[in-house]
């Protein structure tokens, strides 16, 4: 006989007091409709993990938990960005369920892909991802910075499902592996892949933000791209030594004509190029020390190996989680 899954979502939230209340009800009527429906298991549960907010968010996670058995909390003990908050709440909730999916709470992804996810993983894939059909609601800026990112990530041989950003269904089993990876510099868009086993892709269409601003302007993605290049991938220090090639290729052909100069008695207008060389080459050389640089500071920091995240406080977990769920 097949036992229907225990489902979490598991949901970081940054300063959203304005959208919790609106998208709440939306993941509780979820994970009913999914019960009901005979998918998932009626102890599933939706994790809202909140990430060090400044604002009324733990308060609300703690009344929703406390009015209704489905919610639980979890509250780091400062900000540590979005994909730390996540991490958090797949790991707490590892040991409790047998499939999460990772959502933000804003609604801008299509919570009825849910449905999709469970039945792919029921199917047979341990890991499915929410992929955005179309991006008509973001603005152009946003569409184009995005879409960007995925292709200069690709470039740079960070492999990732293009269009696919944290909104994912991951089995425990996949999670209790995924707890090897003791890296703190964590991309999971990226590492997720890394872990291996069947998985597939959900398409949905993505909506505008239900209240709030974003928390992901250019620089913060920019931030990321540059994080999740330099945790999953060496190329950059591949193209350093391309570029070194050229340069040195290039540095051959000014002594040539340096010596040259030299011969015809032309050596003071050689000045010129001299500047020119040692400016270009003091630029370029900077350039990659700065990048080498990157990659020395991700080795200082793996080697503290320093938590990545401190829980400070959890929802009160009901005694009786089958307890009649009030409205
Ligand atoms: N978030 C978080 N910690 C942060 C920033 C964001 O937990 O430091 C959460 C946020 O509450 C939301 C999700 O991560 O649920 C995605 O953030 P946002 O919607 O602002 O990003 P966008 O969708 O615009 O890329
Ligand atoms: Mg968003």
């Amino acid at each position: 006989m097949d036992r229907r899954p225990v489902l979490y979502i598991v949901i970081p939230c940054y300063n959203e007091e304005e959208v919790l209340p609106v998208t709440a009800p939306v993941f509780r009527q979820k994970i009913r409709t999914l019960a009901e429906a005979g998918k998932i298991s009626p102890e599933s549960r939706v994790l809202l993990v909140d990430d060090g907010s400044k604002d009324k968010t733990w308060s609300i996670i703690s009344a929703l938990a406390q009015a209704d058995p489905v919610f639980r909390g979890l509250r780091l003990s400062r900000n540590r960005g979005h994909q730390n908050a996540l991490l958090a709440g797949l790991m707490e909730a590892t040991s409790l369920c047998d499939i999460t999916i990772s959502i933000d709470c804003d609604g801008q992804d299509d919570p009825d892909a849910m449905g999709r996810m469970v039945e792919a993983y029921l199917d047979g894939a341990e890991v499915v991802y929410g992929v955005r059909s179309r991006r008509d609601t973001d603005t152009f800026f946003k569409r184009t910075t995005a879409e960007g990112f995925y292709k200069v990530m690709k470039w740079m041989g960070a492999e990732v499902v293009f269009n696919h950003a944290d909104y994912r269904l991951v089995s425990a089993k996949v999670l209790k592996e995924f707890a090897g990876f003791r890296e703190v510099n964590i991309f999971l868009r990226g590492m997720v892949p890394l872990v291996g086993f069947k998985s597939t892709c959900v398409y949905y269409e993505r909506r505008e933000r239900i209240a709030g601003e974003s928390h992901y302007p250019l620089k913060k993605m920019l931030a990321l791209a540059f994080d999740g290049i330099t945790s999953l991938s060496i190329k950059p220090i591949r193209m350093i030594t391309t570029l070194g090639a050229m340069i040195s290729g290039v540095a051959f052909l000014l002594i040539v004509y340096a010596l040259v100069s030299y011969f015809t008695g032309n050596a003071v207008s050689g000045w010129a190029s001299t500047l020119i060389a040692t400016c270009f080459l003091g630029g370029i050389q900077l350039v990659c020390l700065g990048v080498i640089g990157e990659y020395i500071g991700k080795i200082y920091l793996e080697t503290k190996a320093r938590p990545r995240y401190v829980i400070s406080e959890r929802t009160t977990v009901h005694q009786d989680p089958q307890d009649p769920v009030p409205d």
